[in-house]
């Protein structure tokens, strides 16, 4: 996955602002945020998107659903937050590596689509 820049940030070659980081998953802040709080919450092999995720990868999905209320606590969100995973091209995916936005620190739009 050479030519895929989050398996480059977790590698380390483009720097990153990393929040967490265990064996399976990887999270920064976005480089472009959309809130005041805008992380993205990755696993660290390589999944293009959510139509990659099967049975053998599912679990480290899972994990990464325990690892965001963790990140969130530590942002100080307790007002709440929101979870985003675009999946391609309709629906505005840039990278095509697996990501979760976590969006928060604000008010945030109630429009989805
Ligand atoms: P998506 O449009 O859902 O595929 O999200 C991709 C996100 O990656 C966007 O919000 C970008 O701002 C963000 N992004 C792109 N390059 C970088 C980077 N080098 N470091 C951090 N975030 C990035």
């Amino acid at each position: 996955m050479t030519d895929c820049l989050f398996c480059k940030i977790i590698a380390g070659a483009i720097p990153s602002s990393k929040v967490y980081e265990d064996e399976t998953v990887y999270a920064f802040r976005d480089i472009a945020p959309q809130a005041p709080v805008h992380i993205l919450v990755v696993p660290k092999a390589h999944i293009s998107d959510c139509n990659g995720v099967n049975g053998d990868n599912s679990a480290v999905i899972a994990h990464i659903f325990e690892v965001i209320p963790v990140i969130a606590r530590a942002e100080g969100l307790e007002g709440g937050y929101r979870v985003v995973s675009n999946c391609g091209p309709h629906a505005g995916q840039t990278v095509g590596h697996l990501h979760f936005h976590i969006l928060g620190g604000k008010q945030l739009a109630l429009e989805m689509a």
